[in-house]
Parts: structure tokens; C-alpha cells; sequence
């Protein structure tokens, strides 16, 4: 019960343990025992789940998810100065990597209802000089990736999803067809940091592909730009998942259709409990992506939003901003995109207005009750 003195996380990573506890425990031993730590047969087994729980032909697992967008990027073999068009409204690892390989960032602005970019406002970006496109899932629902495929074919672009935050969400194309969020692009990158829907107990990342030549690229480049041992053929980068990270997150895989399922219905509640609070827009979900809620994101139209995030903390109720600064006001991104943007009216905007919720798979109706009734209570 939450009523009288609440201890309501952002994220719950113990309670979430403590329901597989023993699974878990008894794989970390394992793995300790067998004394393959590195590349062992934990990590070819996660790596198999995982392509069939995406169905994809190709799952590279990494270090990380910055580390994922980096290889995925370095094996298009991309040049300086090549553009690629990202998102102003998302966390920084997405531009960061691009700005990193000296490839230059193209700022783009997203769509107010699903926060994400669309096919719009990318064609409008395109340059002589644009190589890829890097559209983020975020917050927990696919682009809307069928126009954006198409426009990528018809500019000879490539696609490279950053699919950290909808990792469990599916696509449904116009034709019926469904898939996996992040694995619609040329290349999907994922990232398994332990708050993420599949999280692991340390840092991990995850790059996928239907593309047996990307593939095979993308393996050379996490690993030391080899194929054969010692003998390196490109500048590569060391880029591993560890096994017991690969046995944890086995386990929680199978467990992450659940997972997704009980945030999906904690945001059922939050909908309903909010439907009548005219200050606040709900997040939408887009007809053609299931919405796996990494994050629970309203928009605070009043003005009043550091207000509320305030009076809930006084009331135990932890609340985050993502994200409070649009990438072309920080200070590393400050005229470093092509495009030389400095405002865009929909980043800005959302920059000033949402508010993320307590979101995970442990909430239970009192502690969602008690938090909406505490955001009602502030507009009210
Ligand atoms: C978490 C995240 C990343 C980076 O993942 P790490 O594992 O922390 O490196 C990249 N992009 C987005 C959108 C993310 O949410």
C-alpha cells in the first residue's frame, strides 16, 4: 500500500529479480562454474534466442547500446563528412556515435503525437550528401518505418533503427505484414543497460540484420576489425557482451512479452485515470506499432510542468524528464549539425512539456491509483 508513506521507484529492479530469483542465481553460478566468460556458450545461446524472438537472420550481441549504433554505422563504410539524418528529441548516445566517426548529424524534428520522426519530415532533410538514416523508436512504439523504408530505397540510403527503447514492439506494414521493431531497418541496434524493457544486470547491447554481408561486417568490426585471428583487415573496436549477462538476459527474455504486457496495463491506468485532466495530452499509440511503454510520457500543455514534478516528488513520487534539452543546445552539439539548426519548434516544445512517470514491470493498482490521483490532485 502506498497511502501513508510511499516507496514508488522509477524503475524496479529488485522486485523484478525477485520474482526469477532462483533462475537467475542458479545461471550466474553456472556460468562462474563453467568458467567461460567471454563469447562462451551463454552468449551463443542468448544470441540464438534472440533472432528467434526477432525473427532475424542476424543478432551480434555488444558491450553496449552506444557501442551498437557506433558498429552498425562503422560497417556501412560511410566517409567523412557523410550525412545522416537523426532526431533532435532523443537521448544523446543516437548523435553522438555520428558526431564520433566524424560522419556529420543532420537535426531533425519529430512528430508531437508519437514523438518519433516520420518519412516528412526526413525527405525534407535529404542532401546530395545524405548516406543513412537513424530513426529512434522511442519511448517504447516503432516509426511508423514502412515510408521511411521506401524513401531510404528510393534515395539509396541506408536505414539504422535505434531500437533501445522498443525492444518486444512490433510493426505492422500497410500490407498486413508484422515485424519486430528494430529489425525493419537495414539494421537494428538495441541496448540491454538494466533499465531498459530487457535489462541486464550491467551493460549490454544487442545489433541486428537481415543482411549476411552487414552482418559479417558488423562481426569484423566489434571484434577488432578481424575475421581471422590476428590479422585485421579494418580499424575495428572491442565490443563484447559477457556470458553472464548473456544467461541473465535469457532468462529475462523469455519473461519480456510479460514484462511488456504489465507496463502496457500500467498505462492503460494512467490513460483512464487521466482521460478528463484537460492540462495533459496521454501518450498517443500508433495504430501500425504495439507500444511496449519503455517510458509512460505526458505532455503538460499549462505550462505548470516543473510545478508538478515538483509537488510529486514532495509526495514520493519520482518523475523524469526525457528529454530536457534538444541536442542542438548542448553545449558538444552547438553548430555541429549540417542542417546548422538551432530550433525546432516540435523539440522545443517537448522539451518544455513532458514528464515521464514511474514505469516497470512491478506497479501495482494501489501504487498507480496513488500516483494518479496525486497528478489529478495538482491540476484539480
Ligand atoms: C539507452 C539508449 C541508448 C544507449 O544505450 P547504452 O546501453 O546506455 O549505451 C541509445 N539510444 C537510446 C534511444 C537509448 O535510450
Amino acid at each position: 500500500m502506498n497511502t501513508t508513506n510511499p516507496t514508488i521507484h522509477m524503475v524496479d529492479l529488485k522486485g523484478q529479480y525477485q520474482k526469477i530469483q532462483d533462475e537467475l542465481d542458479q545461471a550466474v553460478l553456472d556460468v562462474i562454474r563453467s568458467g567461460a566468460f567471454i563469447n562462451g556458450p551463454a552468449v551463443k545461446q542468448f544470441q540464438a534466442d534472440m533472432e528467434a524472438y526477432l525473427e532475424v537472420k542476424h543478432v551480434i550481441p555488444c558491450a553496449n547500446g552506444t557501442d551498437a549504433l557506433q558498429i552498425a554505422l562503422m560497417a556501412l563504410g560511410l566517409e567523412p563528412g557523410d550525412e545522416v539524418i537523426v532526431p533532435a528529441f532523443t537521448y544523446v548516445a543516437t548523435a553522438e556515435v555520428i558526431a564520433l566517426l566524424r560522419l556529420t548529424p543532420v537535426m531533425v524534428d519529430v512528430d508531437p503525437e508519437s514523438f518519433n520522426v516520420t518519412a516528412d519530415i526526413i525527405e525534407a532533410a535529404i542532401t546530395d550528401k545524405t548516406k543513412a538514416i537513424v530513426p529512434v523508436n522511442l519511448f517504447g512504439q516503432s516509426c511508423d518505418l514502412a515510408p521511411i523504408m521506401e524513401l531510404a530505397r528510393k534515395h539509396n540510403l541506408y536505414v539504422v533503427e535505434d531500437n533501445a527503447q522498443a525492444i518486444g514492439a512490433r510493426y505492422t506494414f500497410p500490407d498486413g505484414t508484422v515485424k519486430a521493431a528494430g529489425a525493419v531497418g537495414d539494421i537494428g541496434c538495441t541496448s540491454f543497460y538494466p533499465s531498459k524493457n530487457l535489462g541486464a544486470y550491467g551493460d549490454g547491447g544487442a545489433i541486428y540484420t537481415n543482411d549476411d554481408d552487414l552482418a559479417a561486417r558488423i562481426r569484423m568490426m566489434a571484434n577488432h576489425g578481424q575475421v581471422r585471428r590476428y590479422y585485421h583487415d579494418e580499424i575495428g573496436v572491442n565490443s563484447r557482451l559477457d556470458s553472464i549477462q548473456a544467461a541473465i538476459l535469457g532468462i529475462k527474455l523469455r519473461n519480456l512479452d510479460d514484462y511488456n504486457t504489465t507496463r502496457r496495463a500500467a498505462a492503460d491506468h494512467y490513460d483512464q485515470a487521466f482521460a478528463d485532466v484537460a492540462e495533459l495530452i496521454t501518450p498517443k499509440r500508433q495504430h501500425n506499432s504495439t507500444h511496449v511503454f519503455h517510458q509512460y510520457t505526458l505532455r503538460v500543455t499549462n505550462g505548470r510542468r516543473d510545478e508538478l514534478q515538483a509537488y510529486l516528488k514532495e509526495a514520493g513520487i519520482p518523475s523524469m524528464i526525457y528529454y530536457p534539452v534538444p541536442l542542438y543546445e548542448q553545449e558538444a552539439y552547438k553548430g555541429k549539425a549540417a542542417n546548422d539548426v538551432d530550433f525546432l519548434p516540435v523539440t522545443d516544445l517537448l522539451c518544455k512539456e513532458v514528464i515521464s512517470l514511474p514505469m516497470h514491470s512491478e506497479l501495482d493498482e494501489d501504487t498507480l491509483t496513488y500516483i494518479s490521483d496525486k497528478v489529478k490532485a495538482f491540476f484539480a
